[in-house]
């Protein structure tokens, strides 16, 4: 089975003004949430909506335009790896559903037969 993370070809590209941003802002995996991000992952979400041909990672359904319709998902879970949070191979688009019912342990599983690379 073909998996998203192979169809994401190009991750998002940060500028330096989104590296500047995450060095000052970010320190802990939690300030993912803080206001300070959110037109970082408005453009992070509008890459990846391309991306992914408007497609869930995990189920494939087509991701409403609604804000509360798509989150970003951390392949790698933030809590686990605080420093994989903002990068870019490590973020997919995916419904709420998935994002609520997903295990963490099976990405990684899937993860481990083709190693993550940082960039
Ligand atoms: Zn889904």
């Amino acid at each position: 089975m073909k998996t998203i993370f192979e169809k994401i070809n190009r991750p998002y590209k940060k500028l330096k003004n989104d590296n500047l941003l995450i060095r000052l802002n970010y320190f802990d995996y939690k300030d993912w949430d803080k206001g300070i991000f959110s037109n970082l992952k408005e453009k992070i979400k509008n890459h990846l909506r391309k991306e992914q041909n408007n497609q869930c990672c995990y189920c494939r359904s087509k991701l409403g335009f609604d804000i509360r319709q798509t989150e970003i998902e951390h392949i790698i879970a933030k809590s686990k790896e605080k420093n994989f949070t903002f990068i870019s191979k490590n973020l997919a688009l995916c419904c709420p559903g998935c994002n609520s019912s997903k295990s963490t342990k099976n990405v990684l599983k899937r993860l481990s037969q083709k190693p993550l690379e940082i960039n």
